[in-house]
């Protein structure tokens, strides 16, 4: 059995933002920036409220103090404004508030726009909390706002969206339409990526959302984290984490995947925990490794991690 949820209404094009007709008193949530990168002149919401302080990494502090600072104002709808952080700060928010949820991307990789998932850290750990009430109720994906990126945060949304995609399709969730999702989302990623087409990457992403959303990440994510708490970016974790997983898992995305790692051209890197010590904090990672094609053993864990090291 397998069940598909998304937003109920999504809108994707140039000046998709622009021309989205928002609710009024609404309260929206973003990254400092969001004013000076003339991001709410373009979408004019009516008399609305701002909380724009979401950091990258956000806390479910973070979310726990805008519910109380905020709690007794009588909002229409909770518009989410930024990249995955604001995002899911956003719609954790909405979700406790039981408040309608508007999301815009404005970075194209974590498709959080269209996920039933929020990523907080508790207690200094990313945590993810899954749940079919934070799904988005309109996700407004508009290519537009990629203009203004730094290339350093669109080649790691490009290598997440990629991961994702990847990973999802080869995942034990997957069905006929997840896999067809990322399956159209990898070949869109790859060539907007190969060709520096990368306003191309919004519709990409979004797929990549609706079909790892609806199904799972695996290996590659779950390698992922060590790295991410030493301070590594999650994308740049990725290109080398999925990298070596999907050679393990024998994927038929592996040497496409390589291709596009060596386009972005990535600075190697090497983990300094332990590596005894982060292959058993890899495998409590039930969420991911239980949706893995291929079972894995501590010691391969840790040969893949080598890996990595050797390469570095
Ligand atoms: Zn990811």
């Amino acid at each position: 059995m397998w069940k598909i949820i998304q937003p109920s209404s999504i809108h994707f094009g140039i000046g998709a933002a622009r021309d989205y007709d928002y609710p009024s008193s609404s309260l929206i949530i973003t990254s400092k920036g969001a004013i000076s990168r003339g991001w709410i002149d373009y979408l004019k919401p009516k008399n609305f409220s701002i909380f724009d302080e979401v950091e990258p990494n956000p806390s479910i502090e973070i979310a726990e103090n805008i519910i109380s600072q905020f709690k007794n104002e009588n909002f229409s709808s909770i518009i989410g404004l930024g990249g995955g952080s604001s995002l899911d700060v956003a719609k954790f928010v909405a979700f406790k508030m039981r408040k309608k949820k508007i999301m815009l991307p404005t970075t194209f990789g974590s498709g959080s726009e269209v996920t039933r998932i929020s990523v907080l850290n508790v207690d200094g750990k990313k945590t993810s909390f899954h749940n079919d009430k934070i799904l988005a109720d309109v996700a407004v994906v508009d290519p537009a706002f990629i203009e203004d990126t730094p290339m350093e945060i669109i080649k790691n949304s490009a290598i997440d969206a990629c991961a994702q995609c990847s990973e999802a399709y080869d995942s034990k969730l997957s069905n006929h339409y997840t896999k067809f999702l990322c399956n159209t989302a990898f070949d869109i990623l790859e060539y907007a990526i190969l060709n520096d087409k990368f306003e191309k990457l919004a519709l990409g992403s979004l797929l990549t959302g609706l079909g790892f959303g609806n199904s799972s990440t695996t290996l590659g994510h779950a390698l992922s984290y060590d790295y991410s708490n030493e301070g590594i970016m999650h994308g740049h974790a990725l290109s080398f984490t999925t990298l070596v997983a999907h050679k393990f898992n024998n994927s038929i995305f592996y040497k496409r995947f390589e291709s596009i790692v060596k386009k972005l051209n990535f600075e190697k890197i090497s983990l300094d925990l332990d590596l005894n010590l982060a292959s058993e904090l890899i495998l409590e990672d039930k969420k991911h490794l239980d949706n893995n094609p291929v079972p894995i053993t501590k010691n391969e864990i840790i040969n893949l991690l080598k890996e990595i090291n050797l390469n570095h």
